[in-house]
């Protein structure tokens, strides 16, 4: 069976026409029937719950009245022009206030009529009135109505015009809805729909737009919003295995000579549980056979670094080469210098490649690494020009993965020869879950969970501005234990100008109340010379300055174990992964580390339940968590650019539990049928193949 129903033009549709219709593809991208049908609604008024007006006590929710207009008036001139309504029930009365389309309004409302109200009330000059209310008469109300939950729907001011709006697509939705029974075809093969003992597809997509009542429209969101999570997670998951099926990877069996020697003599220390069964998770992937593309997700401090060179030193074992790359110049040099160190005299070469790298030593760097004698670069996006040509690149690492794009991990797998080299990608920006099973649902994931021992927890406290003077008290008691302290000023594109003032004024207090001679400050930010932020930073490195202002320049990376303070200043304005990364910069070394998040007295809902979290915890994921929440996935680092979160009805933020579902059934199914070629997995095969022509839009499932 076709779904020709669904693929009908919108023109098509009662109640639509070429003008409307015309509008709904430029405003919603809704061509077909099926394109509307996949337009859910995002909430529901109760129809059932019906206020008294002597019961509003609060400006907090959306409420619905029943009552009659006994008063209509138009008062005031021009701008402050609206018209004002009594509404009267049996317990009191309220004012309805329009300042839009009075006109309309004056012919169509009538008084001594009985009306259903929807709307918020908001308080004005002590008084509780409603702005722009939905009326609707009783009887046509009860009549259009036998259902009381009513679905609405997102809208634009152009579709309202033309009569669009939530009311109006309701309409055509449901005359779409009257047209489909018998017209569906179901998705999900019956072992499914009974495991799960979801709703039917038609069932399911009838009753989120025109819900029988609430018990069944739960689970119709419940049926659509699996269905939607599992096929992604199928087709990552079936991506993921066909991948393996047809790109192989070098084998690197042998832990040879560097690994041993490195391990037993120069770790300056013994690995964490953590570390040790990530080390294990990654020498079981690269020497299958397979090719290894590996996330690592470690919060701040978790120690990645000895992980990669670990990992590196394998591939040298085996007669590879291996390459790392960072973000920025300052990262790239500091995992440079600190590889060097690890690897003591150790008889094994490595580079550091960057923009700033001369033409001359860049030549020799070159030439060592097409004749083989050069083992390991470090370096930025340098490494993936064309002229940097490896004899035989086995193991790449990315630091920071999110700054780079999906095409710049291509073209370094593009330097590999025979075989793509093995890909670790590391971030210390931890992933939710949810976000991680989608966004890197085609990658293997190892997770870091723990500190090195003898860690103390950073103490985290938030201070209003007013506290200033005893923060720099506290400053002075830490600097005078020989501590080092970062300020961290906001840089936001928009206002770079005042950034830049508030930076300067701040710089200018902190060197009157920390005067040289004796104290020595830091300044680094986005206006000044690569060469003289580099010049500050390495004063700082270096002890010779005991305080670093700075814009947030410092976020990524960069590792001064004795700095233990940091101060955060507008801290408002920052999303709560800055705020963690910042915090991420301090409690490196031995030293109980601080962090103080300083803000205005006025604080938002959202700013108020950053700086508590922050406060709260130190858990990287848990923070990454509240984030989501706040956020929600379309702006969480690195994730914009995805088609993959173009989901209709899901929520990453809401529905974890249900993609959890989605995605263990998805691994259990292709485990069993990889090719799902079963004869009880057709539906799925022919699901995945349109899902897949289809260019994923997820709502077009049919
Ligand atoms: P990140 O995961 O943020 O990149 P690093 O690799 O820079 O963390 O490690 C942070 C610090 O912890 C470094 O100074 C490193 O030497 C140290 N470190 C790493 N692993 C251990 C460990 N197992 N025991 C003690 N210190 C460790
Ligand atoms: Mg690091």
């Amino acid at each position: 069976m076709t779904n020709q129903l669904l693929d009908t033009k919108i023109e098509f549709l009662k109640g639509v026409g070429p003008q409307r219709a015309e509008l709904l593809k430029k405003e919603l991208g809704v061509f077909t029937f099926g394109d509307l049908l996949a337009h859910f609604p995002f909430r529901y008024i109760d129809k059932s719950k019906v206020y008294q007006i002597a019961d509003i006590t609060s400006t907090e929710a959306h409420i619905q009245l029943r009552g009659k207009i006994t008063d209509i008036q138009v008062v005031g001139e021009r701008r402050g022009k609206r018209m004002v309504a009594t509404l009267k029930d049996d317990t009191g009365e309220i004012e309805l206030v329009w300042f839009k389309g009075i006109k309309w309004l004056q012919n169509s409302v009538k008084k001594n009529v009985e009306y259903i109200v929807y709307g918020k009330p908001t308080l004005y000059r002590n008084k509780l009135n409603i702005t722009h209310p939905e009326l609707d008469e009783v009887e046509q109300s009860l009549i259009a109505n036998q259902v009381t939950l009513e679905a609405v729907y997102s809208t634009t001011e152009k579709l309202t015009a033309k009569g669009l709006h939530s009311k109006g697509i309701h309409k055509i939705q449901k005359n779409l809805v009257g047209q489909l029974t018998g017209q569906l075809q179901e998705t999900l093969p019956p072992y499914l729909m009974d495991r799960l003992q979801l709703l039917d597809r038609e069932a399911a997509l009838i009753n989120v737009h025109v819900p029988q009542d609430n018990e069944v429209l739960q689970k119709a969101i419940f049926r659509l919003k699996f269905e939607e999570l599992f096929y992604l997670q199928l087709s990552l998951l079936r991506q993921k295995v066909i991948k393996t099926e047809t790109i192989k990877g070098h084998v690197f069996d042998k832990v040879g000579d560097y690994f041993n020697t490195f391990y037993q003599e120069q770790l300056p220390f013994e690995l964490t549980e953590a570390q040790k069964r990530v080390i294990k998770e990654i020498r079981v992937d690269i020497g299958s056979g397979k090719h290894m593309n590996r996330l690592l997700q470690g919060d701040v401090g978790s120690g990645k670094t000895i992980v990669a060179l670990l990992c590196m030193l394998i591939a040298l074992d085996n007669g590879f080469q291996a390459c790392l790359m960072a973000p920025t110049e300052i990262l790239a040099t500091q995992h440079y210098e600190s590889l060097k160190e690890l690897l003591g005299d150790m008889n094994v070469t490595i580079e550091l490649l960057t923009g700033s790298s001369k033409t001359a030593a860049r030549k020799i760097i070159h030439e060592n690494l097409e004749n083989g004698q050069l083992q390991i670069l470090v370096g930025t996006h340098a490494l993936i020009e064309d002229k940097v040509k490896f004899k035989n690149l086995g193991f790449v690492v990315i630091d920071e993965q999110h700054r780079f794009g999906v095409q710049q991990r291509s073209k370094l797998w593009r330097k590999g020869k025979q075989h793509p080299p093995h890909v670790l990608v590391m971030t210390a920006t931890p992933i939710p879950r949810t976000l991680a099973m989608t966004f890197y649902g085609d990658l293997d994931t190892s997770v870091i969970d723990e500190l090195p021992p003898g860690r103390k927890e950073i103490k985290t406290i938030h201070r209003f501005d007013s506290s200033r003077l005893k923060i720099f008290g506290f400053m002075e008691e830490e600097i005078k234990k020989g501590r080092q302290v970062y300020v961290v000023y906001p840089l936001i594109q928009e206002s770079e100008k005042m950034d830049y003032k508030d930076l300067m004024d701040g710089y200018e207090s902190i060197t009157r109340r920390f005067p040289s001679p004796k104290y020595n400050v830091s300044i680094v930010h986005g206006q000044m010379k690569a060469a003289d932020k580099e010049f500050e930073m390495q004063r700082f490195v270096k002890g010779e300055t005991q305080i670093m202002v700075a814009t947030t320049v410092i976020e990524v990376g960069v590792n001064v174990p004795n700095a233990s303070v940091m101060i955060i200043e507008s801290a408002e304005r920052f999303g709560l992964s800055q705020l963690h990364q910042l915090r991420g910069r301090v409690g490196r070394g031995a030293e109980q580390s601080y962090c103080v998040l300083m803000t205005g007295n006025k604080l938002s809902a959202d700013g108020k339940t950053r700086m508590e979290t922050m406060v709260k915890t130190n858990d990287g994921f848990e923070i990454s968590e509240v984030d989501l929440k706040l956020r929600g996935p379309g702006d969480i680092q690195g994730t914009q650019q995805s088609g993959l979160l173009n989901l209709n009805i899901a929520d990453l933020a809401k529905d974890g539990q249900i993609l959890q579902v989605a995605r263990n059934i998805a691994v259990e199914i292709l485990k069993e049928d990889a090719q799902l070629e079963l004869e009880k997995n057709y539906r799925l095969h022919t699901t995945l193949q349109k899902l897949f022509s289809s260019k994923v839009n997820w709502g077009r499932i049919s």
